[in-house]
């Protein structure tokens, strides 16, 4: 543009959202000119200090904004041309979750958008939109299923849950045992609204894309490659821009991806899954702590607002108590879907008394025959624990040292493979001391056992006994530590499924998503742990880490052996061990549901996190008190009950100090509208002298865990 428009007061005000790394207070757009008009949800570069960033146009006036000097304002850098505006519902979504996860527009709106972004320039941009767009034209045309796809006949079951859903006019919740095919349902009820609009997409998410790589599978033969966009964070940067444009110009019809999708640019939305609805990774633990699924629901419900509607289905065989509320309560319709399919039945439970095993049981005899017998016959057995590395603590038994990490207050693992001692909060790692590093006694040793240690002993325990064709019994492991390398999963996957593991250990990870035919027999070690925990949603995951455990078991009902799930306990008689007994969710929730609406706990209440990160804990603490004084005044206050400030049980990370205030209320609105009006008074209260070791602060909206 030529210099004479920086002297006129000609031109158009835009209002444009940039990153600003911050909380909301910070004001959530700057004011910039531009020659000409621009829609809003255009993609320029603007200048920001020294630097030019990449923003977002929210608005554009062909006024200045009162009290801004025109002659103040700077001109927008470029426009980043070659693809459509952000569509309206879009910035209503963005604009919604940074309001109620207390996060700035800018934050919210720039993290959703690929990254590269930042990186190109307008010249580069340009280029690279117009050559997607070539090969976007020469490639597939909108068929909606490939020809050579085979779709199965859905059961009555399925055809009974399909009609519902897509007739439905509020948020599904599709109740389905593992294995009872609610993915066929998802891929039918896509291919429906696929085939009656031939611009609706429709947007998949799962927890974890890395561990279910069948899953992408599926839906690429179904749907071929072409119309499948994925975003997650397993992407490179070209491919996540790639991806990005596919689902924002409705090239790709289905987007399947993890949580961060549900930000995702998709301008004919007509379906949301949500696949296994309750797993904790929905929710953001950084930035703007959002819960995918919650936004799913707005999302949908924005589209039906102003859109041609939208459904959402909410799958898993162990809902998260807050969507069983929902569905009991009638806010949401719940679909059954209790058959498995291919008539496979559920695992049948054995608990096993750790009080009448001998003394000083690994793994009480019982198991390890049963191992033997199923891989003598060719099956495969699961052992789950959900700790890895050879030993949790390592200890000398002269002095009592204890192998602290020196940055946490937590204890280093033992690691044997490479004889490291290190830390799974802040990375930390040494070689293991030849001695005591107190009092130089040789004799240092393993306290507690991980995964590393387990697969050793189970391999001793197996020892002696054969497979079928007379070689050894193979036990392998699988944990974030076998499988940190590249390709290092899916080769340990492909052993298993061909058979080549009798026995396999392995931490959660291995518990989620996949489909291991000739396993008959999972072993859950450690569930203890969970039902005495503090965290009160302990018990919510290990039931349905549990049932979903189980459910790895049997899945091919041409085995001999029913499949079996054996859970090692010193409370044999807990409730929760009824209702998985009997593979009833819907008591266990019911159990649970009743606790938390006598402890006045989510989802009978509502609950907001202060998390302070500092220097010292006297610090976090001093912040959070005076932010707890300061909230006492604000309006609607009297609606809330402020808890005093706590430190984190691990109090201390990388030599940083964590302490936390929980807010709670009935009213969600009222919570909302406290949180609102803190901002100011949070950045006061970092700047008093008692508060000066103050690192970071974050507001956590419906936390996870407190
Ligand atoms: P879920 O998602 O509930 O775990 P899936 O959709 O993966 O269940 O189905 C479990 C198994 O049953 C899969 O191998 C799937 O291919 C198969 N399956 C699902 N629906 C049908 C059907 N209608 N006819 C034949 N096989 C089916
Ligand atoms: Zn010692
Ligand atoms: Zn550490």
């Amino acid at each position: 543009m030529s210099p004479d428009h920086h002297t006129t007061a000609s031109g158009h005000w835009l209002d444009v959202v940039v990153a600003t790394p911050a909380h909301r207070a910070l004001g959530d757009t700057l004011t910039y000119r531009h020659t000409d008009e621009l829609a809003a949800g255009t993609l320029v570069r603007v200048p920001l200090g020294s630097r030019t960033v990449p923003g977002v146009v929210w608005a554009c006036t062909d006024c200045p904004p009162t009290g801004l000097d025109p002659d103040k304002a700077r001109w927008v850098a470029a426009v980043l041309g070659g693809c459509p505006p952000l569509n309206p519902n879009w910035r209503t979504l963005v604009g919604f979750a940074a309001r109620y996860y207390q996060r700035s527009l800018g934050e919210v709106a720039l993290a959703a958008l690929p990254p590269q972004l930042r990186d190109l320039q307008p010249e580069q941009w340009l280029r690279k939109m117009r050559k997607l767009a070539k090969s976007a034209a020469a490639g597939t045309p909108h068929t909606t299923t490939p020809d050579t796809a085979i779709w199965p006949t859905p059961s009555t079951e399925q055809q009974a849950g399909l009609n519902a859903l897509v007739q439905a006019h509020q948020p599904v919740l599709l109740f389905g045992a593992t294995g009872s095919g609610k993915t066929e349902v998802y891929l039918q009820a896509a291919r429906q609204l696929l085939e009656a609009d031939p611009m609706a997409q429709v947007l998949v998410m799962v927890p974890e894309i890395n561990l279910t790589p069948q899953l992408q599978q599926r839906f690429v033969d179904r749907f071929g490659q072409a119309q499948v966009a994925l975003m997650h964070s397993g992407l490179t940067p070209a491919q996540r821009l790639e991806h990005w444009l596919a689902a924002h110009t409705g090239r790709a019809r289905i987007v399947l991806g993890t949580r961060t999708a549900v930000l995702g640019s998709m301008p004919r939305l007509r379906l949301i899954v949500v696949d296994e609805e309750h797993d904790p990774s929905y929710k953001s633990q950084e930035g703007a702590r959002y819960s995918a699924r919650d936004l799913a629901i707005y999302r949908a419900q924005l589209e039906t607002r102003h859109g041609a509607g939208c459904r959402v289905v909410l799958g898993s065989a162990t809902p998260s108590l807050e969507t069983w509320h929902a569905a009991q309560q009638g806010r949401y319709l719940q679909l059954d879907m209790p058959t498995r399919m291919g008539g496979a039945e559920p695992p049948a439970l054995r608990l096993l008394d750790m009080a009448r095993q001998p003394k000083g049981t690994v793994l009480p005899p019982a198991v390890v025959s049963a191992m033997t017998e199923r891989a003598a016959r060719g099956e495969q057995s699961l052992v789950l624990l959900n700790r890895r590395g050879y030993a949790p603590v390592l200890a000398c038994h002269a002095c009592g040292w204890k192998s602290h990490c020196p940055a946490c207050s937590a204890y280093r693992v033992f690691h044997k493979m490479d004889r490291s001692l290190r830390c799974h909060h802040c990375g930390l790692a040494e070689p293991v001391p030849r001695a005591c590093p107190d009092c130089g006694n040789l004799d240092i040793s393993p306290v507690g056992k991980g995964t590393e240690q387990l697969e050793e002993q189970v391999a001793t325990l197996l020892g002696g006994h054969q497979r079928p064709d007379g070689q050894p019994l193979r036990v392998a492991r699988m944990d974030a530590d076998t499988t940190r390398a590249q390709g290092s999963l899916e080769t340990q996957l492909a052993r298993v499924h061909g058979g080549e593991v009798d026995v396999l250990v392995g931490t959660q990870m291995v518990a989620k998503g996949h489909d291991f035919r000739r396993i008959t027999l999972v072993v859950a070690l450690n569930a203890d742990a969970a039902l005495f925990a503090s965290d009160y949603r302990a018990t919510e995951r290990l039931f349905a880490l549990l049932m979903q455990a189980g459910g790895r078991a049997g899945r091919d009902a041409s085995l001999s052996q029913k499949p079996e799930l054996w859970v090692p306990t010193w409370n044999p008689t807990h409730p929760l061990f009824g209702a998985l007994k009997k593979h009833d969710y819907a008591l266990f929730a019911a159990q649970q549901l009743q606790e938390r609406q006598v402890a006045q706990m989510p989802p009978f209440t509502h609950q907001a996190l202060l998390r302070a990160e500092a220097r010292t804990q006297a610090s976090a603490q001093a912040f959070l008190n005076a932010a707890r004084e300061a909230a006492s005044t604000l309006e609607g206050a009297e609606h809330l009950v402020l808890y005093p400030p706590v430190p984190l049980a691990i109090q201390r990370v990388a030599h940083v100090e964590r302490a936390h205030m929980l807010l709670e209320s009935t009213s969600r609105p009222a919570l909302q509208h406290v949180l609102a009006q803190w901002h100011t008074a949070l950045a006061a209260c970092r700047q008093l002298p008692a508060a000066k070791g103050l690192i970071r602060w974050a507001i956590d909206v419906d936390p996870l865990s407190i």
